[in-house]
């Protein structure tokens, strides 16, 4: 199948080399001519496992390309499926102006039947209107083909995109028409070869899931961490709870570890954006507004305590210039390092690199030996062992407990004196 992809960032690029990879000619097209280059070069853009080869092979395959050029990536193309971005509107609400505009560019140089599938996550009603440009555009230039719209959000994960795309949980389709439902259903085939995974619904039904999916795992992380808040005024061990009601299949134990709250470039988005929806539908969403409002007080209540120092990349994409140039966050690419000398060290990231540190090599190296875990990755009995205070979400321990009932010298010392996380 001849297949263009529209926006080669995370979701677009993944599909991309994906459907390459079991035999499509696939050609990714982005407004970004210098990712375009690069990518064309081989150069891979994100941090992916399994990305770099699948896009040398594919390149070299010569299944896979990639341009800027609207009429040289559509030509030909039986599916096109638009990955561009939906960030946040400043009330909130999903900003679906790369969606529309690339589909005011399909309208304006598709040259043959197709169908047109929104790979974005986007609001009930936008494949409707990806429909209406689609349909402005075509009659402006005069040409008669059938062209065919459809949702098909998409789920992976990152840090698992590639697995995810090629052993997906489900697919889910949403058409309105036999010919859209039958071509995307031959799309997928090469991806459910051990039982049927994909499900078929309407489009707006589509465009809903997908919002309705991430908005109960951010609520059931908000859950967990109201249990471990309340578990942590009651002097309860919130991982015990965690292992008693994760072992209810109803429940399971996915997402609902206590933590720093959901954050990515996903959830926080999408819950927005869902509650802004209600809004206009005149639903009060109390549920997701309660599921945003705790994961909000999650983080500033565990940020509370201190300061940061952070990895170099990650840090340098998400703090302002200022923090990093005026010496606020000291950035040092190994852990023992940014552990030198600190009040306290927070952990705030499930990188395997720091699920066994040498706890003697950091109680060593550090001021006064606390750990704010903010993952509740470590054990508190371990740690209590060997002389730590730590705080995790909802845990107890010794030294943290006596730490904060007495006030002692170190807590206060981490609150201005800076932690490495
Ligand atoms: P991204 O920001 O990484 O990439 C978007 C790309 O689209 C960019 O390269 C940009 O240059 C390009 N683009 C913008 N306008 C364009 C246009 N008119 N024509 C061609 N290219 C254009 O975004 P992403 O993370 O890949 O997310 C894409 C969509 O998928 C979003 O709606 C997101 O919510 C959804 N989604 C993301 C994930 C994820 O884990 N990142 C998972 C599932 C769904």
């Amino acid at each position: 199948m001849k297949i263009a992809v529209i926006g080669t960032g995370y979701v677009g690029l993944v599909t991309a080399a994906c459907l390459a990879d079991v035999g499509n000619r696939v050609v990714g097209i982005d407004i970004d001519a210098d990712r375009i280059a690069r990518l064309n070069a081989g150069e891979c853009p994100i941090h992916e496992p399994g990305l770099p080869q699948l896009l040398a092979d594919n390149l070299q395959a010569g299944r896979l390309s990639f341009t800027s050029d609207y009429a040289e990536g559509l030509d030909g193309a039986e599916i096109v499926l638009i990955a561009v971005g939906t960030p946040a509107d400043e009330d909130g609400s999903a900003d679906v102006k790369h969606v529309l505009a690339a589909a005011r560019l399909i309208g304006r140089h598709l040259s043959g039947p197709a169908v047109i599938a929104t790979k974005s996550t986007v609001p009930v009603g936008t494949t409707e209107r990806v429909r209406a440009v689609l349909a402005e555009e075509l009659a402006a230039r005069g040409l008669k083909i059938p062209v065919w719209v459809a949702s098909n959000p998409e789920f992976l994960k990152e840090g698992a995109a590639v697995q995810d795309f090629m052993k997906p949980d489900r697919i889910v389709i949403g058409t309105d028409g036999e010919e859209a439902r039958q071509r995307l259903h031959a799309l997928y085939a090469p991806f459910q070869r051990n039982h049927e995974r994909i499900i078929h619904m309407g489009i707006r039904e589509a465009e809903m899931t997908k919002y309705a999916a991430n908005a109960m795992l951010a609520t059931k992380i908000s859950f967990i961490n109201e249990v471990a808040s309340l578990c942590e005024r009651l002097g309860v061990d919130v991982e015990a709870v965690r292992l008693g009601i994760g072992a209810d299949p109803r429940i399971g134990y996915h997402f609902i570890y206590p933590g720093l709250g959901f954050g990515g470039s996903c959830f926080p988005k999408d819950i927005r954006a869902l509650i802004s929806t209600a809004r206009e539908a005149n639903l009060t969403p109390a549920v997701l507004e309660a599921v945003a409002t705790r994961n909000a007080e999650q983080r500033a209540a565990f940020i509370a305590r201190g300061r940061i120092v952070g990895a170099r990349e990650t840090a340098a994409r998400i703090f302002p210039p200022s923090w990093l140039n005026g010496g606020a966050l000291q950035l040092v690419a190994d852990p023992y390092e940014a552990a030198e000398g600190v009040s306290a060290i927070v952990l705030a990231t499930e990188w395997r690199l720091y699920r066994a540190p040498d706890w003697g090599q950091l109680k060593a190296v550090m001021r006064h030996p606390i750990i704010f875990d903010g993952r509740n990755q470590y054990d508190p009995a371990l740690l209590d062992e060997l002389g730590f205070a730590y705080f995790g979400i909802g845990r107890r321990n010794r030294l943290a407990i006596r730490v904060r009932s007495e006030g002692l010298a170190a807590c206060e010392a981490a609150e201005g004196e800076g932690m490495a996380s």
